[in-house]
């Protein structure tokens, strides 16, 4: 039986790294029924909906989606759709592997992490006050008269909520993740020594689902601490489990430790489906160019693979998009040691040299 899988390539760059991410993943033998699906800065234009209902659909029926990135406009337009789809699909969960292949260029080749973010709560929760609003002068209030807590007049107010249910189920899924992948370590980062009652708490939680985890160790970092230990030594990480921002945050860091965003995968996992997408942006700039790396949406369809079970598949596919970094040759200017090297391919011909290492 093929799987059933929405393809959406997304805006910008997304079309022409979804392509090349569709042929090999064809190209590893495993079959597909793809339905491609539009979200996107395109369709908004066409439509005046980012995130046409159709999409949804297809995506509430197959469970199973692939994503090019697409754009959110700063200051107007449509809201981001990444995040209407980790609230339409409940995806708490989002999958970031870090690892540097050998051949890229980064200070740390023994770089071999895994980040798991909770997707739902924290900062992103989108619960804001503006300066001024009359919610605003009511919270002001609230907080001077209750709380002894003033605020300035010309404050705005994001509200930071973190829950036991939302805490349990990302760090389980951290350990779940690192027992199913032969790791053997989680770390947990918070703030906890300044936000008590939210930091604080999923701390707490974290340490309590340790206890059920007795066979993979388990240690916290405050976040400043890991931030400056994952440039100084990456290494001494497995897997780290972080709320929201922290996640958001670090997946980027992240991803600079392995060589840049082209190379960063991701999994967005939940209770009503599964959407694989790469760490990068729609890098519009480069739209229709045949320029940039597919390699992260690639790795992003081995994690796909791997979550179906095509585990063989999954293989084949990281060795050859391995193998192709590691020669060096047939590769994206960002894998060059110049940007302006003439020797650069395109998107479409990585993706023939990831198809020609596979058959090999
Ligand atoms: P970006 O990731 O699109 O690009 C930043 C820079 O990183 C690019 O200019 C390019 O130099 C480099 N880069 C990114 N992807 C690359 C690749 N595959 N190969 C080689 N180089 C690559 O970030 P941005 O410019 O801040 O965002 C552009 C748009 O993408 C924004 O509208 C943003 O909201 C959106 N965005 C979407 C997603 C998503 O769909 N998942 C994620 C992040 C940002």
């Amino acid at each position: 039986m093929p799987h059933r899988v929405t393809f959406i390539p997304g805006d910008g760059t997304g079309p022409e790294l979804a392509k090349a991410t569709q042929r090999v993943l064809e190209a590893t033998g495993v079959e597909f029924d793809w339905d491609f699906q539009d979200a996107g800065i395109d369709v908004y234009e066409e439509e005046g909906n980012a995130l046409p209902e159709r999409t949804l659909d297809s995506i509430r029926e197959r469970g199973l989606a692939i994503k090019g990135p697409t754009t959110t406009p700063v200051g107007s337009g449509h809201r981001s759709i990444n995040v209407a789809l980790r609230k339409e699909f409940d995806l708490y969960s989002c999958v970031r592997p870090c690892k540097a292949y050998e051949g890229v260029r980064t200070r740390f080749p023994e770089t071999d992490l895994v980040i798991v973010r909770e997707n739902t709560e924290d900062l992103y929760a989108g619960i804001e006050f503006e300066k001024g609003s009359p919610e605003m002068d009511k919270l002001r209030g609230f907080l001077a008269d209750e709380l002894d807590s003033p605020v300035r007049e010309d404050a705005g107010v994001s509200i930071k909520p973190i829950s036991v249910f939302g805490s349990e189920r990302i760090v389980e899924s951290a350990f779940q993740y690192a027992e199913e992948n032969g790791r053997k370590k989680v770390t947990a980062a918070h703030k906890a020594n300044i936000m008590k009652f939210s930091d604080g708490l999923f701390l707490e939680v974290a340490r309590e689902v340790a206890e059920r985890h007795p066979d993979i160790e388990f240690e916290d970092r405050i976040i400043d601490n890991l931030c400056n230990q994952l440039v100084s030594r990456p290494e001494e990480y497995e897997v780290i489990v972080l709320p929201n921002l922290y996640g958001d945050i670090v997946s980027d860091l992240g991803a600079g430790l392995i060589g840049g965003l082209g190379l960063a995968p991701g999994a967005n996992i939940g209770t009503e489906g599964a959407i694989f997408e790469a760490t990068h942006g729609s890098a519009p700039k480069y739209k229709g160019q045949n320029r940039v790396n597919p390699t992260a949406l690639m790795l992003s369809g081995v994690l796909m693979l791997r979550h179906v079970g095509e585990t063989e598949a999954a293989d084949r596919l990281e060795n050859g998009l391995a193998e192709v970094i590691r020669k060096g040759d047939k590769v994206t200017y960002d894998l060059k040691p110049s940007r302006d090297d003439p020797s650069a391919v395109g998107t479409s011909e990585f993706a023939d040299a990831v198809i020609e290492e596979m058959g090999s």
